[in-house]
């Protein structure tokens, strides 16, 4: 199980902007603490992504997974 938080700060992508999923055990591309929004202990980003979109659903259409450490839960 891996540590997975969201940003809150909309950050540049192809498709437009996005709150990026992050594994914060893993990824060397994370937000300051600061600006990171907790989602939870999963096995894999699907299930986080799930989970965030549940817990911050004002967000919930602009969340794409990071990726650096996220890639299959990456829409570009
Ligand atoms: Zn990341």
């Amino acid at each position: 199980m891996s540590k997975y938080i969201l940003n809150q700060n909309k950050q540049d992508s192809k498709s437009g902007e996005n709150y990026e999923l992050h594994n914060e055990e893993t990824c060397h591309h994370l937000p300051d603490p600061e600006n990171r929004l907790f989602v939870g202990y999963f096995d894999n980003c699907h299930d986080a992504k799930a989970r965030a979109k549940e817990r911050y659903p004002l967000m919930s259409s602009d969340i794409d997974g990071c990726y650096h450490c996220c890639n299959s839960c990456h829409n570009e």
